[in-house]
């Protein structure tokens, strides 16, 4: 096993530290939602375009209210011919472009109708309004030459929306990384294939290949090798050559039936680190490959798989993608008390609740590393920090957030 721990956030600088951000690429913006922005976009126009109106109702030149000649009308997409002046009142819809020298709008409900006035002109009663009541100021959104969105934002369906409103058709984002997986063990069987005995179902190629896309990833190649070094050499070489970021689970270790190490080695791949103080995932290993792309060598168990992807394998595919990476860490309280390792940091899996006194963090029950029924429900992993005997109950801990969506 490995000798010398390096703590999870050590092993987390080294893993982005080896990154190189893929090169952007061109999208039609509404292809866009999931990718992350390669370039600031600034607005070259005032969002609203114009001082438009908040209601349906009255544009009145003066706010103090009265019976008033309606002399015409704008509607969304169709501005009124003239200007309302004193003792006039122009019918308005919402959104439809404030007419020149209108002082306010008066909303529908605090009008009624007036009496008709000789000429047929219309007449109606108004009451007062603040001044400016009811009108959107162009500009009030995004002023022109305002930078909207930053490079290394994830474009999500705000984004999307802003996009369209500042007339993009198209946009720069980063490229989807490309992930392939390969999966070790002589005694794994696809589902749907019976077990003869000493065998399991392989769970990790279904949870890495949902991860890689939770993360907005793309799998290109998915394989599964038994221990054998000649096989695990070819099955490495073929996901190298495939892929920005190759996930391989189990035969990480030093049994003699662990074969990962050995051929990354022969491959050329340089480690970066093998071993992290973190349980579940200890013999964690990351490196490099000649060509640049990222190997990670994950546990076999399928929670330590899952909570390594997403501690080491997760951040480095946002940061391939161009995602600025910030820290989503919240503070919880957690509702039971937590035998602690003495060298390693944990990562209990956790049901948050929200309450008046901040987040609370449930464990889901067993914490085994085969235990996937751990994973569950769980939406953070509360990192709980080495040490000698227990965390109290009710204790404050650091927790990360387990993504749900498809980014
Ligand atoms: P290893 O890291 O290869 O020593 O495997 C550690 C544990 O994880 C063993 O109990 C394996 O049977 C189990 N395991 C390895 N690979 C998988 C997989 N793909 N799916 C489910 N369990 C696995
Ligand atoms: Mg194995």
């Amino acid at each position: 096993m490995p000798g010398e721990l390096i703590s999870v956030e050590e092993a987390r600088g080294r893993v982005l530290a080896a990154v190189r951000p893929l090169p952007a690429e061109a999208v039609a913006c509404e292809r866009g939602l999931g990718r992350v922005l390669a370039e600031d976009v600034a607005s070259d126009e005032d969002l609203p375009p114009f001082d438009s109106s908040a209601m349906d109702g009255y544009a009145v030149a003066d706010p103090d209210g009265g019976e008033l000649s309606v002399v015409g009308e704008a509607r969304a997409g169709a501005p009124a011919e003239g200007a309302v002046g004193a003792g006039e009142a122009i019918a308005i819809s919402t959104g439809a472009q404030v007419p020149e020298g209108a002082g306010a709008v008066v909303p529908v409900e605090r009008t009624r109708p007036g009496g008709e006035a000789a000429s047929g002109v219309a007449r109606v009663h108004v009451e007062p309004v603040k001044p400016g009541a009811n009108i959107r100021r162009a500009g009030e959104d995004v002023r022109s030459g305002e930078t909207v969105l930053a490079a290394g934002t994830a474009i999500g369906p705000a984004e999307v929306a802003m996009l369209a409103q500042l007339g993009r058709t198209d946009v720069r984002v980063g490229a989807t990384p490309r992930v392939a997986v390969v999966v070790t063990g002589d005694e794994l069987v696809d589902p749907g294939e019976p077990l003869a005995p000493g065998q399991i179902r392989d769970s990790n190629a279904p949870a890495l290949v949902a991860l890689a896309t939770t993360a907005g990833a793309q799998v290109t190649s998915r394989r599964r090798v038994g221990d054998s070094f000649e096989d695990t050499v070819t099955a490495l070489r073929e996901a190298i050559e495939a892929a920005d970021v190759v996930c391989v689970s189990g035969g990480v270790s030093v049994g003699e039936h662990d074969h990962v190490k050995p051929a990354l080695a022969q491959l050329g791949v340089e480690e970066a680190f093998w071993g992290v103080a973190l349980k579940p995932g200890k013999p964690t290993w990351f490196g490099s490959a000649p060509g640049g792309t990222l190997v990670f060598g994950l546990p076999g168990n399928p929670v330590s798989a899952m909570v390594t992807f997403q501690l080491f394998a997760r951040p480095a595919l946002r940061a391939l993608a161009g995602a600025t990476l910030s820290s989503t860490r919240v503070r919880v309280r957690i509702d039971a008390p937590i035998r602690l390792n003495a060298r390693r940091e944990q990562a209990v899996r956790v049901q948050l609740t929200a309450t008046e006194e901040g987040w609370h963090a449930a464990p889901t029950g067993e914490q085994g590393s085969h235990q996937i029924s751990s994973m569950l429900g769980a939406d953070a992993l509360a990192l709980i920090p080495a040490g000698e005997g227990e965390l109290a109950a009710g204790a404050v801990v650091h927790a990360e957030p387990l993504p749900r969506g498809t980014v």
